[in-house]
């Protein structure tokens, strides 16, 4: 099969490069940032579909995404958990848009004061340290291969390139209408936690992994500076400690800063470009990159199948 150039080595570049080698072609991924030095690492990273749109696209896509992590979740090399957990509301709310994504959602009955309502539900959580380790071994164990490169534009040489540059479509392609959307965490080490909590309107978000817990967090449009702010962090750990009492006095292990990128749409298309490869793109997940990353994945093997 022809050779696909996929650019870009986040969850969504990994994830596509690694439907692409399941389908037969030969698969060069290359990338300003390898795996784990990208926005993706920093993903908190619970399955919820969070400032990605549209509602329908992306409701399908996360419905897709949760059955593959049901399954990766069967292998704790993937470090990947289906962990029971809650959304709590200041308001009382309709059922979630994204409501048929998942397979159950159980009301809270008496929400703790100050929230008005809140649900329940089993969703994927993806420990991306573990994680995008595992998704470069596999694109290796599949015949691909990972290779860093800062591009100013898309590449040439390629039967068919992939864009999954995230962010870096500002440069890649010149796409003016992705944006950061700067978000900041705290890790704590872990006290015992096994369920996660969120507050998606603060946000406020505390997920559990294997040996810390990640604390949320920030949500600042247009915001570019990845400096750690000291202050911001006192108030995510303020918030966390009031939404789940249980984090009181742990311990703060590290903390990070990342830049989602947004996009008022996910840009999932072909593109013909006159006498160059025709480009696949895939970018602009915004808060929700590593939830939709199978479902866009196979839509994007799928637009290359039919190229
Ligand atoms: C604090 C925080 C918490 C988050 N929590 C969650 C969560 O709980 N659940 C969830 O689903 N999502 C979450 N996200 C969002 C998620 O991290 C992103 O949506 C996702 O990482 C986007 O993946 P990506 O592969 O498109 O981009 P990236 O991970 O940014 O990867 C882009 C790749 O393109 C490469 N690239 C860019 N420009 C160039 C260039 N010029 N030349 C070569 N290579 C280039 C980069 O080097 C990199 O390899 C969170 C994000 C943050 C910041």
């Amino acid at each position: 099969m022809a050779a696909v150039v996929v650019v870009g080595a986040g969850v969504v570049g990994l994830s596509c490069a690694i439907r692409l080698l399941e389908a037969g072609h030969d698969v060069r991924v290359v990338a300003r940032d390898l795996p784990t030095e990208t926005t993706s690492a920093v993903a908190a990273a619970l399955w919820y579909p969070y400032r990605a749109h549209p509602e329908a696209l992306v409701t399908g896509w996360s419905r897709s995404s949760y059955g593959v992590f049901g399954e990766l979740a069967d292998n704790p090399a993937t470090g990947v958990r289906m962990l029971a957990g809650t959304e709590v509301l200041r308001t009382s709310s309709p059922d979630p848009w994204w409501r048929s994504a998942v397979p159950s959602l159980t009301r809270v009955e008496r929400p703790p004061a100050p929230y008005a309502d809140g649900w329940t539900f089993v969703a994927p959580v993806i420990e991306m340290p573990v994680y995008l380790p595992w998704l470069a071994g596999r694109v290796a164990q599949l015949g691909g291969t990972i290779t860093r490169q800062e591009l100013t534009g898309l590449p040439d040489g390629a039967a068919t390139v992939v864009n999954a540059t995230g962010l870096g479509a500002r440069r890649t392609v010149a796409d003016p209408s992705v944006f950061p959307v700067r978000g900041q965490v705290v890790y704590v080490e872990q006290v015992g936690l096994d369920r996660w909590w969120l507050d998606g309107a603060a946000p406020v978000y505390v997920i559990p992994r294997s040996q810390d817990i990640v604390v949320g967090g920030t949500d600042d449009e247009g915001a570019w500076d990845l400096t750690i702010d000291t202050d911001v962090a006192g108030r995510i750990l303020e918030r966390a400690v009031a939404l789940v009492p249980a984090l009181r006095g742990a311990r703060v292990v590290g903390h990070r800063a990342g830049l989602r990128p947004a996009r008022p749409v996910v840009r999932l298309e072909v593109e013909h470009r006159p006498d160059r490869a025709p480009v696949v793109h895939c970018y602009g997940h915004g808060g929700a990159g590593v939830t939709l990353s199978w479902g866009c994945a196979d839509e994007v093997a799928a637009l290359v199948a039919g190229l």
